[in-house]
């Protein structure tokens, strides 16, 4: 079959090659893939910049597709079944965080698309656990983006915990960022996004997928913003989605007092300077959210069901395996929000 093959560390690296099917042993279904979601960890791991990254290894860990085989351990999920995967391949098992099911936190984890063949590929294998079967009103477009979906969930909901009527602030506009604007407003949120002059189409999308308002920094004042939306109190919660340590002090800066700061961003230099003073002096709750976790895999599916959520409005370009270079020049220049593979446009 053909995948996109990391071969070796270090820059690119990376080939559209033939390699073996993979093979529906003991708890593992095999899964045709339909589509690919190209992730900023792709983008890291093409750059030879994300170190769990274990090449040789197909990349791509946002997928849909269809099950064409099960192992012979595998209980309820049945070929011909319309599915989507969590990213956990194997977890020890045994260490506190995997018997609360916080595989996202678990020590020796292995993930799909980085330390095991992922979706950039014809098929895949996945361990029965982790394979959700989808509701059949959900395309498999938006299937493929459950993960960073369920990243939004659990940012959101889990960490979060928005209510009906909180001002949410999200930093950073890209494929992360439209997630969590999206499942906030899901819960009833009042959300601004905030960007650059260069997230104008972002911005756009934002808007169309239900957020309240957009704030190009470069132009306005986002404190401003804020405070006047807010009687001067300050944002209830803000998700800092951009990588940026400026972002994340203004996220201390514009939140209420006793408010919320979550943590996805990953920054480039880890010893940057954080704004301390004003957590400690406005008991602020600054709290990180890494990726995501069983539980937020179920609740993504139920917003997606429910039609709140609709994922495939920020696929804003698509293109075919052997065009994968296309598809992350486009998201390495910042020129398209998510890219997405497409493996198998004929499966439904
Ligand atoms: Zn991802
Ligand atoms: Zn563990």
């Amino acid at each position: 079959m053909k995948a996109v093959v990391k071969t070796e560390v270090g820059y690119d690296h990376m080939e559209y090659m033939d390699i073996p099917e993979p093979e529906a042993t003991g708890d593992l279904v095999k899964i045709k893939i339909a589509y690919s979601g190209i992730c900023g960890t792709d983008l890291h791991a093409f750059k030879g910049s994300y170190g769990s990254t274990k090449p040789p290894v197909v990349l791509g860990h946002e997928f849909s597709g269809i099950v064409t085989a099960v192992g012979p351990e595998v209980k309820k999920i049945k070929v011909g079944d319309r599915v989507t995967s969590e990213t956990t391949f194997k977890t020890c098992g045994v260490c506190p965080m995997c018997k609360s099911k916080d595989y996202n936190l678990c020590g020796n984890r292995q993930g799909i698309g980085t330390q095991i063949n992922g979706s950039m590929a014809e098929y895949l294998v996945s361990r029965e656990e982790s394979v959700h079967v989808l509701p059949e009103n959900v395309s498999l477009l938006s299937a493929s983006l459950t993960e960073p979906l369920a990243c939004g969930v659990h940012s959101v909901i889990e960490k979060g915990n928005v209510q009906p009527g909180d001002v949410c602030v999200v930093f950073g506009a890209g494929a992360i960022g439209q997630m969590v604007s999206q499942v906030a407003k899901s819960q009833g949120a009042t959300v601004i996004v905030a960007g650059l002059t260069r997230d104008e189409e972002r911005f756009k999308l934002a808007m169309e997928a239900g957020a309240d308002r957009c704030v190009d920094q470069q132009v306005e004042d986002l404190k401003e913003v804020v405070m006047e939306m807010t009687d001067n109190v300050g944002a209830d919660k803000c998700f800092e989605c951009s990588g940026a340590v400026p972002a994340l002090n203004k996220a201390l800066e514009i939140v209420r007092r006793k408010g919320t700061v979550v943590q996805m961003g990953v920054f480039a230099n880890t010893h940057e300077t954080i704004w301390t003073d004003l957590i400690l002096h406005r008991e602020i709750v600054y709290v990180g959210s890494r990726s995501q976790k069983p539980s937020s895999w179920v609740k993504a599916l139920e917003l997606m069901k429910e039609g709140t959520v609709v994922p495939e409005k920020i696929a804003t370009y698509l293109c075919p395996l052997e065009n994968w270079r296309d598809g992350f020049d486009k998201m390495i220049s910042g020129e398209v929000t998510k890219g997405i593979i497409v493996l198998d446009d004929t499966l439904k």
